[in-house]
This record gives structure tokens, C-alpha cells and sequence, in this order.
């Protein structure tokens, strides 16, 4: 068994997953297991290796143009080379997310952020909460691994794309007014996190300077709103595109992958 073992292992070191790849986080029922499977389907033609269950190599559909092959032609095999990447679906659960979130402070190989979300379920003010919650404590992980990181030259930047899903059904909201409520309800996680904290550092009477240090506030210092634009200081840009990945007249994902396009 053990020279079996040591071989695997071996063989595995020798063949690390060198492609980009993309992080699907979201609240759970939002998607990402539909949009994972869609991905994987659209490119079932060609030759497949799904390294688990949790991620699936994918391909960019024609007529997108990966941005770093945007001047070679479709044929050539840097540009179709170009067009692989890789999907990992991360759960969504409440008690499970700690993993998803701790995947964002080594993100080897992680082009983007897929945050998808239910653009029905944000309409209430449960689905929201629920969305603007781990949307905040994602971008948070995002910013502090920026803000920690120790090379002069900072780590490489990591876009977010909040896909807004289920734009198929009668009751989902068009992107920009996601994104005017999430920024909202971002505000307001903001607030009541750093109340919390200001509470418990009360008690502890710990050290100023340290409480400075760690305040966990997410983009700019200032009291105002949230918006998402504040998250370019620290190396993320956050797009809001609309879509759907089921739906009575089939899926429209296209936003998204031109999106996934403009990081490859
Ligand atoms: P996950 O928990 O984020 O992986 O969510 P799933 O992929 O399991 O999807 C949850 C439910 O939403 C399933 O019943 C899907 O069929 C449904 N669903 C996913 N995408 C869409 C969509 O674009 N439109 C509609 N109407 N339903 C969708």
C-alpha cells in the first residue's frame, strides 16, 4: 500500500492545478451548485477532468475572448489554452462558511470572487440581511489579506463579481437595485460589527493602540455609507452583473462569463 500511496502523492505533487481559477461563494440556494453543473455541462464535448466534486474545470464559451489573449485568434494554442479554468464551489451553510472564507487568505491560483446571490430572496429583507452578512465578512477577509500583506509590491488584486441570479423569476430585482441594497445592508453590518466590538474591548480594557489595530471596519474609515467603489483602495473591484442559470427560456449567463473573460 505504501508505494501506492508515495506515488500518488508524488504524482499529485508533480501535477499541481496550475489553472485560474474561481471561487463561487453566496449564501446556500442562491445557485452556485446550478451555475457549477451549467459550466461543466456547457464544455462536456471536449476532453473532461473534474479534479472533485467541489470543482470543475470549465471553459470559456466561443466568442469570448480570454483579456490576455485578446490579440491572438481562436485556433491558436496559447489563446485556447487561455480559455481553461477552474470553478470550486464553496458551501454556502452558515456553520460551513468559515472554510469558504479561509480559502481567501491563500488564495493560490484565484483569479476572482463569484458571489452569487438569489436576485428574488434579496427583495426581502431576510434574504438580504442574510446576503449582505457574508458578502461583508468575504470582502472583509479580501481587504485584510491586502492590508497584511508584507511585499512592497502588495498582493496581486482580487475582482468580486456579485452575480445576481434568478433573473428569470417575476419577483427578482435588476442588478442596480442589488446593489444599492446590499451596499446598504453592508453599511449597517458595518455599524452593529463595530459596535460590538467597541463593547467587548470595554471589558477587556485591552490596549488602545492594538483595538486601533484590529478595528475590522470594512473599506473607507469614515462613518458614511458603504459603497462598493471604497473597496478599490484595497485592490478589489466589485461589478454587479444579472443573470440566470435556469429559467423557461434556458440560461443567461453571459454577463458572467464575459466577466470571468476580462480575468483570464
Ligand atoms: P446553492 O445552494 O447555491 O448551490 O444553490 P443551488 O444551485 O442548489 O440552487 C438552489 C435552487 O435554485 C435549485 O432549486 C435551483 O434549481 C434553483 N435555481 C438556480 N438557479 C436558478 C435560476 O437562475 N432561476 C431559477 N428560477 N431557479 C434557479
Amino acid at each position: 500500500l505504501l508505494p501506492i500511496l508515495l506515488h500518488l502523492y508524488i504524482y499529485r505533487r508533480a501535477t499541481p492545478t496550475t489553472l485560474p481559477t474561481f471561487l463561487l461563494l453566496g449564501p446556500s440556494g442562491s445557485g452556485k451548485t446550478a451555475l457549477l453543473t451549467l459550466a461543466e455541462r456547457a464544455q462536456a464535448a471536449t476532453t473532461r477532468t473534474s479534479t472533485s466534486p467541489l470543482a470543475v474545470e470549465a471553459l470559456l464559451p466561443d466568442g469570448l475572448t480570454p483579456a490576455s489573449s485578446s490579440y491572438r485568434s481562436a485556433g491558436d494554442p496559447a489563446f485556447e489554452r487561455a480559455r481553461r479554468f477552474q470553478l470550486i464551489d464553496t458551501p454556502g451553510h452558515g456553520k460551513l462558511r468559515h472554510y469558504a472564507i479561509s480559502k481567501l487568505a491563500n488564495p493560490t491560483n484565484v483569479r476572482g470572487i463569484i458571489f452569487v446571490v438569489d436576485a428574488a430572496s434579496v427583495a426581502d429583507e431576510t434574504g438580504l440581511n442574510e446576503a449582505a452578512e457574508y458578502l461583508h465578512d468575504v470582502l472583509l477577509a479580501l481587504q485584510k489579506r491586502y492590508t497584511g500583506a508584507k511585499t512592497s509590491k502588495g498582493p496581486t488584486e482580487i475582482p468580486v463579481l456579485i452575480a445576481a441570479n434568478k433573473s428569470d423569476l417575476f419577483t427578482a430585482l435588476p442588478p442596480h437595485l442589488i446593489k444599492l441594497s446590499l451596499e446598504k445592508a453592508i453599511s449597517n453590518v458595518r455599524k452593529s460589527r463595530a459596535t460590538g466590538l467597541k463593547e467587548s474591548g470595554a471589558v477587556l480594557t485591552a490596549d488602545q493602540g492594538d483595538l486601533e489595530e484590529e478595528r475590522e471596519w470594512l473599506g473607507e474609515g469614515g462613518e458614511g455609507p458603504f459603497e462598493f467603489w471604497q473597496m478599490e483602495e484595497v485592490g478589489m473591484s466589485v461589478d454587479v452583473r444579472g443573470g440566470n442559470v435556469v429559467g423557461t427560456d434556458g440560461a443567461d449567463v453571459k454577463t458572467w462569463f464575459k466577466w470571468i473573460a476580462d480575468q483570464l
